[in-house]
């Protein structure tokens, strides 16, 4: 059976709980072992698809159709394994769960309450689908002292009692922050904050300490001291370079050593980080640079799009150049005096995300159409496609009033509603009025592509599965005279009716897709459309 390390965070929030678990499965991987990676999450929403990413930044999702928290992203990027349903849990989800039981008579006359049913929910879901690997990493969303997060430290706390000796520890993330008045760095937070977890019952086996500066002997001993764990135990975490340079910055100070000692596991060779070591060299030795604009409307926090920074980023591990990602306000090209050559002319590729809303997006079709008529490289994802679209039957096509119905009712519905579609598990169907949690087109979809088309040899081959999430979907039907003005309809999906990747042939590179490749991409596996476009992009960088 695995083993559990479950992961809290004190002091504050935003300490890097998440980067910190999906490290420490990429360096136990290093080891041998095979890992899953989970959050839970203690908010009350069922899952975070209808949260604004402005309060929670990215939705990600997995190929089996889950929206899920961004940290799910970091442990797929890090570790390779993709995640699933069964690794995000929101405590909204939980109780949706209890309630419907509830109702069902399910508890024939009980008292429903937090001691058992919340914990015993929150437990099953920690041991489920575990069975087939070596460890399980199980992140705490939130600080300790949270009401919030309270059923889940019982839970956590019941369950190293349940299983076996030595089979769960605890690591807890803490801040050691630098007063620079006094010019120390302080204990004391980390002491308060694991001791509000002894509290809970929770007794800490290793520490991992946040710190801008280095931390001198002294204050690890205290620390150890003070807090009931080993000295070789508390590991000072510094903030470092880049996130990919975290898992050896991570093995050097001895993370995982003392996560196997934890769990009395002797004799594992020493981990290999070929791989990391691979990717520090790409980007700490770039050939060149080039900018990429992003032309969206969240532009004002960056976790709005984690995964698809990242994925341009590994575009630029696999050309071994930098890439700057130039985040533009897509509102800004709206206004009439608005320069947007002035703003685009200096980006060697021009990325439309995806997005939901009308705000914003007559700056998009604005940016596609400088792209497309300055050959400059045009990347458009979901909503950045289907702008795309807009453009292309506007400007090539002649079909002035195109646009989608997502932005009210049109007589040209380029993109429209999608109400009923096959999914795995049979006909999905929706109404124009139906819930928005949980309705979208989400999830792993298989799409084929043209013999001849620029995708297909880009992906090396015409079968492809690409994760989705959206309602709208580019009209099939308006297909021909968007062919017409050059915009060929490169990617299906296997039925022939969903047009999943555009393409114009007589561009050096203008790719459109419904869905979201930067969920794929992998710093050791750049997706091949991320590595494809940086790539035109130092082209076009030769040029200007
Ligand atoms: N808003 C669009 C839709 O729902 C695009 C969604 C997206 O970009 N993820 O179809």
């Amino acid at each position: 059976m695995a083993r559990f390390i479950f992961i809290t965070g004190g002091v504050v929030s935003s300490l890097g709980k998440g980067l910190m678990a999906a490290s420490l499965g990429a360096l136990l991987q290093a080891r041998g072992f095979t890992v899953r990676t989970r959050k839970f999450d203690p908010y009350l929403n069922v899952d975070p698809g209808t949260m604004s990413p402005y309060q929670h930044g990215e939705v990600y999702v997995t190929d089996d159709g889950a929206e899920t928290d961004l940290d799910l992203g970091h442990y797929e990027r890090f570790t390779g394994v993709a995640s699933r349903q069964a690794d995000n849990v929101t405590q909204g989800r939980i109780y949706q769960t209890i309630i419907q039981r509830e109702r069902r008579g399910d508890y024939l006359g009980a008292t429903v309450q937090v001691i058992p049913h919340v914990t015993d929910e929150i437990k099953a879901f920690a041991l489920a689908e575990t069975d087939d690997v070596d460890f399980v990493l199980c992140e705490i969303g939130g600080t300790v002292g949270d009401i919030e997060s309270l059923p889940f430290m019982e839970a956590i706390r019941q369950l190293h009692n349940e299983l076996d000796v030595g089979q769960t520890i605890f690591v807890h993330v803490t801040l050691v922050p630098y007063i620079a008045a006094a010019g120390e760095l302080k204990t004391k937070p980390t002491q308060h904050s694991v001791r509000e977890l002894t509290s809970l019952g929770i007794q800490p086996d290793i520490l991992l300490c946040r710190t801008e500066h280095p931390l001198p002997d002294s204050e690890r001993a205290k620390i150890a001291l003070f807090c009931n764990v080993r000295k070789d135990a508390v590991i000072p975490a510094l903030d470092a370079s880049s996130i990919y340079a975290v898992p050896a910055q991570y093995h050097a100070e001895g993370l995982d050593t003392a996560v196997l000692r934890a769990f009395g596991i002797e004799g594992v060779r020493e981990p290999d980080m070929a791989r990391w070591a691979d990717i520090m060299d790409r980007q700490q030795n770039p050939e060149g640079e080039v900018t990429i604009g992003v032309v969206g409307k969240y532009v004002g926090l960056p976790d709005a799009y984690k995964s698809l920074h990242e994925a341009l980023v590994h575009g630029g591990l696999a050309n071994r150049v930098k890439v700057k990602v130039q985040w533009l306000d897509a509102e800004l090209f709206e206004a009439e005096d608005s320069d947007i050559a002035a703003k685009l002319e200096p980006m060697h590729g021009i990325l439309v995300p995806g997005g939901f809303g009308v705000r914003g997006s007559e700056g998009k079709i604005a940016s596609v159409r400088f792209a497309r008529e300055r050959q400059v490289p045009f990347f458009g994802i979901c909503l950045g496609m289907q702008m795309a679209c807009i453009e292309g039957a506007r400007n090539t096509a002649g079909i002035a009033a195109a646009s989608t119905t997502e932005f009210g009712p049109t007589d040209e519905p380029v993109v429209g509603l999608i109400t009923e579609w096959m999914s795995k598990e049979g006909l999905q169907k929706r109404t124009a009025e139906g819930d928005l949690g949980g309705t979208m087109r989400l999830g792993a979809y298989p799409a084929k592509l043209t013999g001849n088309s620029v995708v297909a040899s880009i992906y090396g081959g015409n079968d492809i599965s690409e994760r989705h999430r959206h309602r709208y979907e580019v009209n099939a039907s308006y297909r021909e005279p968007l062919e017409k003005g050059g915009l060929f309809f490169s990617g299906m999906s296997p039925d022939g009716t969903l047009p999943e990747i555009i393409e114009r042939p007589d561009h050096p590179w203008f790719i459109g897709v419904q869905f979201h490749p930067e969920l794929k991409s992998k710093p050791f596996d750049p997706h091949p459309l991320f590595a494809s476009f940086i790539a035109a992009a130092v082209k076009q960088s030769r040029l200007v």
